[in-house]
């Protein structure tokens, strides 16, 4: 975990939740924002080992924080994981939509099963979080919200129907929603990586990697560091005039809608 960047932003007496915030990208923007300040609630779903040791690495760098459990594709445990945050933190602040899954599959192997579980996971669980929070920090005339989606919502991608699909579903949400929201001082972005270094392609064959890499005009896969550093930016009040947008960081990668 890199941990020598410059303290650009200082979010000091802020409570962020980040989803997926245990493991890969989720855990680095938690690590920044603690760094930054914040007090940091990071969900995951059931990978205790990996909540055991961010929670102990972020103490040892004298964070406040803590992980809770719940399965973010589930109504009934956001409102309890977002329960949970108030009480020991204190009203949600900045909220990192992040938990998601990759499903790499071809036509013939997507089912409806799958469909779902990709659905449920990486765009129920965006409107059961934000939806959870949102009345408050209109009511408080303060939040920030930022989804991560995927350039995948941007591109066709024959091999992840669903996946590619619930990340244009991200970006039509932040869209609408950071539209409803500006005029209370709460604001909904989307940053979109392109390939990152994280658990998440375990999955993904090595002549497929080569080929987005070889798409890549930076010639290198992402670092989660390099999502981070955008998404503390859109976070913090550098970014108060941006609402509604989906920012890309994908070392080149160009995409068009
Ligand atoms: P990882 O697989 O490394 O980590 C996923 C995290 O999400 C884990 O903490 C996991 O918890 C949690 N999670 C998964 N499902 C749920 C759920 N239902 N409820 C609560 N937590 C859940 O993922 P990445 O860091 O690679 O990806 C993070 C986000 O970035 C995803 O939305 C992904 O689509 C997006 N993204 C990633 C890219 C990449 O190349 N890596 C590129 C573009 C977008 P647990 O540990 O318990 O399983």
């Amino acid at each position: 975990m890199n941990q020598n960047h410059l303290q650009e932003y200082d979010f000091s007496g802020r409570v962020a939740l980040v989803t997926g915030g245990t493991r890969g990208i989720g855990r680095q923007i938690a690590f920044r924002l603690g760094q930054a300040g914040a007090k940091v609630v990071v969900n995951y779903r059931s990978n205790q080992v990996a909540a055991d040791s961010t929670i102990a690495e972020f103490r040892k760098a004298g964070m406040n924080c803590m992980a809770v459990a719940a399965d973010v594709s589930n109504q009934q445990e956001v409102l309890r994981l977002v329960a949970e945050t108030e009480d020991r933190m204190g009203p949600i602040d900045l909220l990192v939509n992040n938990a998601g899954v990759f499903d790499y599959l071809n036509h013939a192997e997507l089912d409806a099963e799958r469909w779902r579980h990709t659905m449920e996971t990486n765009v129920d669980s965006m409107f059961y979080c934000t939806w959870a929070v949102k009345d408050k920090m209109i009511e408080r005339q303060f939040g920030r919200v930022v989804n991560i989606t995927s350039i995948a919502g941007l591109e066709a991608k024959p091999y992840a129907i669903a996946y590619a699909t619930s990340k244009a579903a991200m970006i039509g949400f932040t869209r609408s929603a950071g539209h409803a929201f500006a005029s209370h001082n709460v604001r909904v972005n989307a940053v979109a990586p392109g390939l990152i270094d994280t658990e998440i392609l375990a999955d993904v064959e090595q002549d497929v990697l080569q080929q987005l890499i070889d798409r890549t005009p930076a010639g290198r896969i992402g670092t989660v560091d390099d999502v981070a550093s955008l998404v503390l930016f859109l976070l913090s009040e550098q970014a108060d005039y941006i609402s509604g947008q989906t920012m890309v960081v994908s070392g080149g990668r160009v995409t068009l809608p």
